[in-house]
């Protein structure tokens, strides 16, 4: 009995060059996720020393802004964990490498550029377009 499915070719790509990429992805997942706790940390003793210290005027407003740029990088990592999540999820599910909106096979060059890439460069294209699918 083996412990460890093998993945099986998914839209044409070959089993070494899907577990590169979930190699990949699992990286990714793993700096992302030290980041963020990096950043939440930052975010704390930033709050507490505005809190403790009753900073006013143009330091308060540093801090203020400080905070905001590290809520903005947090929101943006989270998106990008919830995207790495959810290509490692459709590879255990078999359902990675295809278009998750028209169901044509997203390619191998635009997964290995981004392997958590979920739309096809045409429908991705109509996305930034058009701001919708
Ligand atoms: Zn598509």
């Amino acid at each position: 009995m083996t412990v460890d499915t093998p993945l099986r070719a998914q839209a044409g790509l070959e089993a070494e060059t899907l577990a590169e990429l979930k190699h990949r992805l699992l990286a990714h997942r793993t700096e992302l996720l030290g980041r963020e706790d990096a950043l939440r940390a930052r975010l704390a003793a930033e709050e507490s020393a505005t809190t403790n210290t009753f900073v006013a005027g143009a330091e308060g407003g540093a801090a203020a802004e400080a905070d905001d740029e590290v809520i903005a990088m947090l929101h943006h990592d989270d998106a990008e964990l919830a995207a790495v999540t959810a290509a490692l999820a459709r590879m255990q599910e078999g359902q990675y490498g295809w278009c998750t909106h028209c169901g044509e096979e997203i390619g191998r060059a635009r997964l290995q550029a981004l392997p958590q890439a979920e739309l096809c460069i045409a429908c991705q294209d109509v996305l930034e377009h058009r701001g919708a699918l």
